[in-house]
């Protein structure tokens, strides 16, 4: 159970979302859609600079991953081979009291009786398996012929296209398929903001690799996720490796971990990183009749290559960034009285604004050329905001609020009004210290790419 602390905390995270543009409730204006979301002009940012982020350490920057981009829609055989027709379903339960559907694990325990977490009833019906894929119809027909799902994860395309992918990029073992896409599951009670949502996107990498590597690939990986987080500015004090015990890892998974984050409302998984053996491709390999093997060249074997699963979620980790960056300390105002100050202090690399620039006064027309001059110059290289209005400090705060990791302030020094030497410099502004140095303008695309890598 949370703290109410974090309760409160988290309740002014998800106003500060709507607020400032990161995340809006889907649908807003028609009451909403329960567990969807719509992400705004700095959310789609963030989401963005998180997936680059991860496809360029997991894809470009290796020599063993190659990335694919499968479909939404998915044949109903591949989903009856991965298991997912049959099984893929958490436990519901009804309050016959409010008529709430609830999943198993949500009811509350009161003197050794279960009672709903809603209403506190105790008349509930026995638990039932409920299916989390959303089944559409192709084609004209609705009837069972034209059956597709939304798929429930992204990894399924990996599997079914690994033979494409092993001709086409002529990889040896190991190696590994990565793609990041949505996913849909009809989650019985979507909760928690953003973290259980009914439509989300996932990033997930299917390594491939021989039987006998695949307990040491399943650490390696966990490893190489933990340095990933850390990279985008989450501690590795804020992170917890569960490792998923006998009974709760799926039949095929030799090793589970659940990597997980603490959230205002509790420890939750982030990503799972699974070795989850050769199921995936001897599943699809015996329902479709097709050879998915592996030929190694030098020692003449074929065989059905094993595979280690880093599985992570876009708006999970979206969500923990955010999290992980609010904060409130105690700043100066304009008149140098302390007030409360609302920053979200995000790693550099993943910030949705890397720099703002202002003109001193917006009525100079030397201070505002200037400060577009200087828009002008960084823009191919950074997303920047130009802000000419209000008190120079209120400016400050609303990129503070925002993340913005620095600031650029267009002075009457830049026009080399009281000293020539300062001519062509302006101030650059530190998020978090708030301290202010002077540089020319010609260093900032330097200054400030070296900051932010
Ligand atoms: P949970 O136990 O929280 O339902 P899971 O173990 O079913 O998650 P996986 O199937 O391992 O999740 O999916 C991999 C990742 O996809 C998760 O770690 C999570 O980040 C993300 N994910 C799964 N379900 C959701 C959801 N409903 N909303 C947002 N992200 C999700």
């Amino acid at each position: 159970m949370s703290a109410p602390s974090d309760t409160q905390r988290m309740e002014k995270i998800v106003s500060l979302c709507k607020r400032r543009g990161f995340v809006f409730q889907s649908s807003e204006i028609y009451g909403g859609l329960n567990g969807v979301w719509d992400y705004g002009p700095l959310g789609v940012e963030l989401k963005r600079n998180l997936k680059n982020y991860w496809w360029q350490v997991t894809v470009h920057e290796r020599d063993d991953v190659v990335g694919m981009d499968g479909s939404i829609l998915t044949h109903p055989a591949v989903l009856r081979a991965s298991g997912h027709v049959e099984g893929f379903s958490d436990p519901m339960i009804d309050c016959r009291t409010c008529k709430a559907h609830l999943r198993a694990d949500q009811l509350v325990e009161k003197k050794g009786v279960k009672q709903c977490p809603n209403c506190g009833g105790k008349d509930l019906t026995a638990p039932r398996p409920f299916n989390l894929m959303f089944e559409t119809h192709v084609g004209a027909a609705t009837d069972e012929s034209s059956i597709a799902y939304l798929r429930p994860e992204t990894a399924q395309s990996i599997f079914v296209q690994f033979k494409n992918i092993l001709e086409v990029s002529r990889k040896k073992l190991p190696f590994g398929i990565a793609q990041i896409g949505k996913a849909f599951r009809n989650e019985i009670n979507p909760r928690n903001f953003t973290f259980r949502s009914r439509e989300f996107e996932q990033m997930e990498l299917e390594y491939f690799c021989r039987p006998e590597q695949g307990m040491e690939l399943l650490e390696y990986w966990k490893k190489e996720r933990l340095k990933f987080y850390e990279n985008i500015g989450i501690p590795r004090s804020k992170l917890h490796v569960l490792t998923v015990s006998d009974e709760e890892r799926a039949f095929y998974s030799k090793g589970t971990y659940d990597i997980e984050y603490d959230f205002p409302f509790g420890w939750q998984e982030l990503e799972g990183v699974a070795y989850r053996t050769d199921y995936d491709l001897s599943q699809h390999q015996k329902a479709s009749g097709k050879s998915l093997e592996y030929f190694d060249e030098e020692t003449k074997q074929r065989f059905v290559p094993h595979v280690v699963e880093p599985s992570a979620g876009v708006d999970r980790t979206v969500l923990a960034l955010i999290c992980e960056a609010y904060s409130e300390d105690q700043a100066p105002d304009e008149k140098g009285k302390m007030e409360t100050r609302l920053v979200l202090r995000f790693h550099p690399r993943i910030a949705p604004v890397k720099c703002g620039v202002f003109p001193l006064l917006r009525n100079n027309p030397q201070l505002v050329a200037k400060a577009k001059e200087i828009v002008d110059l960084l823009r191919p290289h950074m997303t920047v905001f130009y802000d000419e209005s209000g008190a120079i400090g209120r400016r400050y705060r609303r990129q503070d609020e925002i993340g913005t990791p620095f600031g650029i302030t267009v002075d009457f020094e830049t026009l080399g009004e009281k000293d020539p030497a300062l001519r062509d410099t302006v101030t650059l502004r530190d998020r978090d210290s708030m301290k202010q140095e002077r540089v020319a303008i010609q260093d900032l695309p330097a200054i400030l790419r070296e900051r932010l890598a």
